[in-house]
């Protein structure tokens, strides 16, 4: 102004003249429109609110990010451009800063043309005239992709965290999924991969329950035809990821080939990125983010922020499994050392019944040999052999489950097995006087391939069962056929018998039915004896119930084909 020095003297200004004030206005509206062609010119939308609260300007830059006109702008169309989330923080500080008059910040998300919610910061100060608060004016900074990358770094320092608190892997992958929604992407979905190499769903998320309702009864509508489960099974067979910027021309297209999907437009979905989670060479899982009701587009800078998801993914599942081995591996070593115990319990029990026996009549020979008949002295002797026979069957069980057995002896060769059997039999016979051995045979030697001392073996462990948990001193029967490719021998009793669901443990080591266990001592290991040594011989050993009451073991040994 020209007369500024007289103004700052405190004079009375003269009057304008007509041309003057003429003057004076065109520069106002110079100064305003090149002011206004200024704020158009900045890239940050500005606009200023008179003090009721009524929107009175707006740049041009806001008209086109928001797709509004300057009437849907002022009539209500920028605060609904907001996200509705950020109403309140926003309320909250305005509240406050409009009462004292100053100027105030904030961060919010503001709804483009399109439909994308941008993180913007917003500054707005009161603009005074005279002293009076005329209005505000406020300008907002796009800064979404910086807040963002904070967004997202604070999610995985809180993901990290979350994963190294808890090794209940399928739990805390599923709070991880939700604490990603909607920072990192609208929803969240992560897979592991099964043995099989298929995609295992672990668990998924959506900020908000009715999506998640949806989606879940979609999920149960389209199930396996799901693209999203076929992409997370192919990255995980790939290792790749696979991002799609748009979905839509992909919806269209499904749309077109099956009507059906139609209710999977409702949710909306606008991209899909899938990464798969690596460790070293192998791909432990996919994490698919999928972008929806932000109308947000996922691009190859979402990529990298997903592999670092994943990274950290792989490394707490490689925690989890290294810990569940450690913990499994000493779940083992105390079974083992309570096997071990039990076991050398049990042994030192079974050894000391015959070594009482042996020890007894050893002594009552030696003291008293000279005065007792010699029907008593037989019956001593016959004695003190069983003992033996008893110590050594133990011993060669021990033996074979040390798997000292094959060390001795050199390749299996041919057998005739009716002979062998019949030999056995009548060494059984001999030993157990009041037992009855019923042996059955066909006409045929049947010549096998296998080891003598192994057929021997299982076959006097059976029948040490088959007399020790017997009933009424009934016959005992060993049948021997011969089928397509082998001989089968068949030992059978009218016993106790075997509950049909145990009929496969009883080969376990130290199974005792507790039945058996009240009716006969043992160890529980000659059935275990037998499986190896027939297994050994390229055989087969099974247990059934027999018809009419009793057991029946089985077992194979391959025919000796050559020597037909
Ligand atoms: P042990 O006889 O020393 O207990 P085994 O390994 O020979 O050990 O047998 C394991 C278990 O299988 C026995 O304790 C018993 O419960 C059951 N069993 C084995 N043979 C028979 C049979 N012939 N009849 C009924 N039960 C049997």
């Amino acid at each position: 102004m020209s007369s500024s020095a007289a103004s700052n003297s405190g004079e009375r200004l003269a009057p304008l003249s007509g041309d003057e004030l003429a003057g004076v206005r065109a520069a106002l509206r110079e100064s305003e429109e090149r002011f206004r062609a200024a704020l158009d010119a900045i890239p940050a939308n500005v606009y200023e609110v008179d003090a009721d609260g009524t929107i009175v300007f707006c740049n041009r830059h806001w008209l086109a990010y928001s797709g509004l006109t300057l009437k849907e702008t002022t009539e209500g169309g920028a605060l609904q451009a907001i996200h509705p989330a950020d109403h309140e923080a926003i309320r909250e500080i305005a509240l406050v800063a409009r009462a004292d008059l100053r100027p105030y910040e904030n961060e919010m998300r503001v709804r483009r043309f399109d439909g994308a919610y941008r993180w913007h910061m917003s500054r707005t100060v009161p603009v005074f005239v005279d002293g009076e608060l005329r209005s505000w004016v406020g300008v907002n900074i796009d800064i979404d992709d910086r807040k963002r990358r904070e967004l997202v770094s604070a999610f995985l320092a809180r993901a990290g965290r979350l994963l190294s608190e808890s090794l209940d892997v399928e739990r805390t992958l599923a709070a991880v999924a939700q604490l990603a929604v909607p920072d990192l992407a609208d929803w969240c979905r992560i897979d592991l991969a099964a043995e099989d190499g298929s995609a295992r769903l672990i668990s998924y998320a959506n900020a908000e329950p009715e999506r998640m309702a949806l989606a879940a009864s979609l999920r149960e509508r389209f199930a396996d035809r799901s693209s999203n489960e076929q992409a997370a099974a192919r990255v995980i067979r790939t290792g790749e990821y696979e991002l799609i910027e748009d979905l839509g021309p992909m919806f269209e297209e499904a749309l077109a080939a099956n009507p059906e999907f139609e209710p999977i437009l409702e949710l909306d979905f606008t991209s899909a990125l899938v990464v798969p989670i690596r460790l070293r060479e192998q791909t432990l899982g996919a994490i698919t983010l999928a972008t929806a009701e932000s109308k947000r587009h996922l691009t190859e800078a979402d990529v990298r922020l997903a592999e670092e998801f994943a990274d950290r993914l792989a490394v707490a599942l490689e925690n989890a499994r290294l810990y569940r081995d450690v913990q499994e591996s000493a779940l083992e070593l105390t079974a083992a050392n309570r096997a071990k115990d039990d076991f050398l319990g049990l042994v030192s029990h079974e050894l000391r019944t015959p070594l009482t026996t042996l020890k007894g009549m050893a002594s009552v020979l030696r003291r008293h040999g000279d005065r007792v008949s010699p029907e008593e002295r037989d019956a001593a002797l016959l004695d003190i052999e069983r003992g033996a026979d008893q110590l050594q069957a133990i011993v060669e069980n021990m033996l074979v489950l040390a798997h000292a057995e094959h060390a001795s002896i050199e390749g299996p060769e041919p057998l005739l097995l009716r002979r062998l059997l019949e030999q056995i039999i009548r060494e059984e016979r001999a030993q157990f006087l009041g037992v009855q051995i019923v042996l059955k045979v066909p006409d045929q030697l049947i010549p096998v391939v296998g080891y003598e001392s192994h057929v021997r073996q299982v076959l006097v462990n059976l029948l040490s069962n088959a007399i020790k948990y017997n009933r009424n001193n009934a016959p005992i029967e060993v049948e021997l056929q011969s089928a397509d490719q082998e001989a089968v021998i068949t030992v059978r009793d009218r016993g106790i018998g075997i509950d049909s669901d145990r009929l496969a443990q009883v080969f376990e080591p130290f199974f005792r039915a507790s039945e058996g266990k009240a009716r006969a001592p043992g160890v529980g290991l000659g059935l275990t004896v037998c499986k190896r040594l027939v297994e050994h011989q390229g055989g087969r050993i099974w247990a059934s119930a027999r018809e009419g009451g009793g057991s029946e073991f089985h077992f194979t040994l391959p025919l000796a084909s050559e020597l037909d």
